[in-house]
């Protein structure tokens, strides 16, 4: 048997099989201490001094529920559209892994906290319109994550080939959020889509939410999406596999678009699907075996004895309800009809994870068109370019209110605002501080403006001669010799007016 998976179109995978969707999501909670101790929760502190007793699992050590972990597990629930139950109980789920080293994780089994939800996934069509998909919550669980484990010596970093590994047990304890869906149906070509949709929706509701930093590339959000393929026209569900730990949205896509492609593949050819978790590749935009998948039962999930139930009053669950932001649906549904745009436009502010900024600088005064204008074209350049997300480039949306105010005014052009965004974003000052200290000013005053002109006329003669006959179309070059001249602080539409002006 070949070691690469054959696979079968994925048009006709889709007409032969439907597929059905599963997703389980882990969100780790941005608390300041762990889920049952005290210990901090920062991320990146030097290995293994953000531990204690508790999160060691050390004998005799007693955990202790954290408050704030419960609260932020019902906001996600609530915001879920979720039942809360009047009491859960927290399960040990027994295994042996080196990052765990209790050698069982507190978790939740058959009392979660939050169960019988939904989330209406609005999935963008090729054509630009959208559909919407209502996928099931099952239920939403609290948790504890495990530590690291580093494999060394190794040429991949895993435990393949490794000469040893080590381990940083400051992640272990950190709360942990589990969204389980139940079995999304009756996606067919649109699986993938969904998927990305799905995830995608997810994290702007619980960013929304302020509970979690839910970042896919630093494994504060992780998802591992199962498919498994029916035979169209009937109701026998296949096989289920389980895409662990995929890390982009696009990932979450690519990797149920692959395993629907090499499921078909392998039932097209008489064989069965194997019940295993899968690891996607990256690289190959496909997935890999991992191991064969242990059944609930094995891991002997029992009671946590140490823990009494959870059990929130009605009346803090509605205190809690009635604090809850508006849902991320709603307010991109708001705000486009605010601000008039069409889809594909109201989809680029979302894509580019400018909703927020753009809306503060509109509520600074600012036009909808000229926020977008800035925040979409230079600002998200040098998001990209950092590296860093739209509102971490340096600039608020105050400064750019600052900014678009002094283009208004006259004060600065396009070209000096860019100038002006580089003093504010390495820390100058307001965007009137920076163009006082670096002395930016547009040139309006005619003298100096009419000299420049003057000699880019002379210099352009033949240009000149073309203007002079009413074709208007290189008046480019003028302008932008003057502009170098004026080392851009002229103001184009005066200058404009003065060539005419100068052309008689
Ligand atoms: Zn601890
Ligand atoms: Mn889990």
């Amino acid at each position: 048997m070949s070691n690469v998976d054959q696979k079968v179109p994925f048009t006709e995978a889709v007409e032969a099989f439907d597929p059905l969707l599963g997703f389980e999501v882990h969100v780790e909670l941005s608390t300041k201490s762990k889920m049952f101790c005290a210990c901090p929760t920062e991320f990146g502190a030097e290995p293994n001094t953000q531990v204690c007793p508790v999160c060691l699992g050390l004998p005799g050590s007693m955990p202790v529920v954290n408050q704030d972990a419960i609260e932020s597990t019902i906001k996600i629930g609530l915001a879920l559209n979720c039942k809360i139950a009047e009491s859960s109980r927290f399960a040990r789920k027994n295994y042996f892994y080196p990052d765990m080293p209790k050698d069982y994780q507190i978790s939740q089994y058959d009392e979660p906290i939050c169960y019988d939800g939904y989330l209406d996934v609005e999935v963008p069509l090729e054509d630009g319109t959208k559909k919407s998909v209502r996928v099931e919550i099952e239920r939403v669980h609290m948790e504890e994550d495990t530590g690291k484990l580093t494999h060394a010596g190794g040429a991949t970093g895993r435990i393949q080939g490794a000469d040893y590994s080590i381990v940083d047990y400051n992640r272990a304890g950190v709360p942990l959020i589990e969204i389980v869906t139940k079995v999304v149906p009756d996606t067919g070509a649109l699986a993938p889509e969904v998927g990305r949709a799905y995830v995608t929706q997810l994290r702007d509701l619980v960013r929304g939410l302020k509970v979690s930093d839910v970042r896919m590339e630093q494994g504060s959000l992780r998802c591992d999406a199962n498919v498994s393929l029916m035979p169209a026209g009937t109701s026998e569900w296949g096989t289920r596999t389980e895409t662990k730990n995929v890390n982009s949205f696009k990932s979450v896509e690519q990797a149920i678009r692959s395993e629907i492609e090499r499921q078909a593949a392998v039932l097209q050819s008489g064989g069965k699907v194997v019940q295993e978790t899968r690891h996607y590749q990256e690289t190959s935009g496909t997935t890999t075996s991992g191991r064969e998948k242990t059944d609930a039962e094995d891991y002997r999930y029992f009671p946590e004895p140490d823990l009494v139930p959870v059990e929130p009053s009605a009346e803090w669950i509605e205190e809690l309800r009635a604090g809850l932001p508006e849902a991320p649906a709603k307010r991109v549904a708001r705000l486009q009809e605010a601000w008039g745009l069409s889809d594909f436009d109201m989809q680029s502010v979302v894509n580019a994870g400018a909703l927020d900024v753009v809306e503060e600088t509109v509520a600074a005064g600012v036009d909808q068109a000229a926020a977008r204008k800035w925040w979409l074209g230079e600002l998200a350049r040098r998001a990209n370019e950092q590296g860093v997300e739209i509102d971490q480039v340096g600039v608020t949306p105050a400064d750019v209110a600052g900014i678009v105010a002094l283009i208004d005014e006259g004060k600065i052009n396009d070209k000096l605002a860019r100038e002006v965004i580089d003093g504010v974003a390495s820390g100058e000052g307001t965007p009137a501080e920076v163009v006082e200290a670096r002395g930016l000013g547009v040139v309006s005053d005619d003298g100096p403006l009419i000299e420049a002109i003057d000699q880019a006329l002379a210099d352009n003669p033949d240009v000149v001669e073309k203007l002079r006959e009413g074709n208007m179309q290189p008046v480019g070059v003028i302008i932008g010799a003057v502009m170098k001249a004026t080392r851009g602080q002229a103001d184009a539409g005066r200058a404009r007016e003065l060539i005419i002006e100068r052309l008689g």
